[in-house]
C-alpha cells in the first residue's frame, strides 16, 4: 500500500531529442477527468487501465509535476497512439489529478499498418522463391532475404506465410519428419520475442 512503482526514466533509454519531437508529433488537447486524494490511489487507477506506460515526467517552475503516460500497445519507438493520459501533481497539494487526451486509440490501425509493411515486402520476396523451388528450406530462404539485405520478417509471420504457401501448393502443410526435425533445429536459436527478427547462424 502506498508503494509507487518503479518507473523506467525516459532519459535512461531515448534522447531528449526524440521526445520532443514524438511530444510535437501528436497535438493531444487534455481533459481534466478526476481527482485523486494521493498518488498512490491516482497510479493505481492508471495501471488499473493496463494499457499506459509512464514515457516522461515534466516539472514547471512553480513545481508543479506531471507524469505522462503512452499508449502500450504499440512500440516505445515507433509511431505513437493517439490516446493517452498524464497525473498532475500540483505542488499546494498532495491532490493528483489524471488527465485524458480527447483522442481515442489508433495503436490498432499502427499496428496492422506496421505488420503488413513489414510483411508485403518480405512475402513478395518469399513468395518469389518459393515459386521458383517449391521445396526450398526455409533456412534458405532466410539465407537469400539476408543477402538481399532485406528486413527479416518476424518468426511468427515468416511460419505462417510460408504454410500458407505450402496450403496454396499442397492443400495441407504437413512436412516430412525430416523436414520438421530441420525446422525445429533452425528455430531453436530463434528469439521467443515474435517480433524479434530470425537470426540465422552461418
Ligand atoms: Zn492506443
Amino acid at each position: 500500500m502506498g508503494d509507487v512503482p518503479e518507473y523506467e526514466t525516459s532519459s535512461e533509454s531515448e534522447s531528449e531529442e526524440a521526445i520532443t519531437k514524438r511530444r510535437k508529433k501528436i497535438g493531444k488537447k487534455w481533459q481534466m477527468e478526476k481527482m485523486f486524494e494521493n498518488k498512490a490511489s491516482a497510479v493505481a487507477a492508471v495501471q488499473k487501465e493496463h494499457v499506459w506506460s509512464f514515457t516522461y515526467k515534466n516539472v514547471d517552475t512553480l513545481g508543479n509535476i506531471s507524469e505522462i503516460f503512452r499508449c502500450n500497445k504499440v512500440k516505445k519507438r515507433g509511431e505513437q497512439c493517439a490516446a493517452g493520459v498524464y497525473l498532475h501533481y500540483p505542488s499546494i497539494t498532495s491532490e493528483v489529478h489524471l488527465y485524458r487526451s480527447q483522442l481515442a486509440h489508433i495503436c490498432n490501425v499502427i499496428v496492422t499498418r506496421v505488420k503488413s509493411k513489414m510483411s508485403n515486402e518480405v512475402k513478395k520476396e518469399i513468395k518469389s522463391l518459393f515459386n521458383f523451388d517449391s521445396k526450398i528450406k526455409p533456412k534458405k530462404i532466410l539465407d537469400i532475404l539476408m543477402k538481399k539485405q532485406i528486413t527479416l520478417p518476424s518468426k511468427t509471420e515468416f511460419n505462417n506465410y510460408l504454410s500458407s504457401l505450402r496450403k496454396i501448393k499442397y492443400g495441407s502443410n504437413v512436412m516430412s519428419l525430416g523436414e520438421f526435425e530441420n525446422f525445429c533445429l533452425q528455430n531453436s536459436k530463434v528469439p521467443d520475442d515474435v517480433d524479434a527478427a530470425f537470426v540465422v547462424s552461418y
